[in-house]
């Protein structure tokens, strides 16, 4: 089902772009930092993380516990354990959280500490998860599938926001095409576009499509020009010893230069960083 002929009118909704709450702080009207750990490995690593983020001004901490891996045999996260975790973080930094459910019977374990139920790119069309997620009161980032079209990814969030929750954010976070010099094509044409087809907040992920460092700030760069809603960053303590997602983790100690030339160029694209209402 590609067709958007069931969906409201762009137009419409585009004028209802006033953002939401999340936890405090507004998403869709400002800029929304999210940075964090791919996986949250341990409690040190997960506070070390979290303190260095939330002192250089991110809106909200990112961290899995269930992580979607592609090998069976990878490190499939902390689960249970990862979510006390990032539930403390939550406690002593004050930064909501985001993290991913990748399996509809962890729904309430997950939504007790997420702000935001992240749906990574492999679930995007897991259609029971998103009606589940539709019936909750937590926001959702709905992260676009590797081959998904953008008419795709809208007709996926739209399963969440019929059930009632109109809290819905959409990622681009690379999508598979014939380049090989990385490891996804980041679609930056996405934001516009999307923002012209719904009223909901986009961001963007620069870290998966890279897979390095080195390109994630230019990426970051190019995301805020293009005027995305915000951004969910990578970030790690000890990138070189990562459990995953490591070469293109940036170091808690580059954080604070990123970040602020994040928030100029946000700036320019006249998106101030959402602070706390
Ligand atoms: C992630 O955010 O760590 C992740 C696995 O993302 P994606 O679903 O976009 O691959
Ligand atoms: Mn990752």
């Amino acid at each position: 089902m590609t067709s958007t002929a069931n969906l409201p009118d762009p137009i419409a909704r585009a004028d209802e772009r006033i953002g939401f709450d999340v936890a405090g702080r507004r998403v869709g009207a400002g800029f929304t930092l999210i940075a964090g750990p791919c996986t949250v490995e341990s409690r040190a690593q997960t506070l070390a993380v979290a303190d260095a983020v939330a002192a250089e001004g991110a809106s909200m901490l990112r961290g899995g516990a269930y992580k979607p891996r592609s090998s069976p045999y990878s490190f499939q996260g902390l689960g249970r354990e990862g979510l006390a975790i990032l539930g403390e973080a939550r406690e002593r930094t004050g930064l909501p959280i985001v993290t991913e459910l990748l399996d509809v019977r962890d729904l309430d374990d997950v939504a007790a500490v997420a702000d935001i139920v992240q749906v990574g790119a492999r679930n995007m069309q897991n259609y029971p998860l998103l009606t589940e997620l539709g019936r909750t009161d937590r926001a959702v980032l709905l992260k676009r599938g590797l081959s998904a079209t953008l008419d795709e990814l809208v007709l996926a969030a739209e399963y969440v926001l019929k059930e009632g929750n109109e809290r819905v954010i959409l990622c681009e976070r690379g999508i598979r095409t014939h380049e090989t010099a990385y490891r996804f094509t980041l679609d930056l044409l996405a934001v516009p576009a999307l923002k012209e087809r719904t009223h909901l907040p986009v961001i963007v992920d620069p870290s998966h499509a890279p897979g390095r460092r080195d390109w994630v700030e230019p990426m970051s760069l190019a995301a805020a020009a293009a005027g995305a809603d915000g951004i969910i960053v990578e970030v790690h303590d000890d990138p070189d010893n990562a459990v995953c997602d490591g070469p293109q983790a940036l170091a808690a100690s580059q954080f604070a230069g990123y970040a602020e030339r994040v928030r100029a160029v946000a700036a320019v694209a006249a998106r101030d960083v959402a602070l706390p209402v």
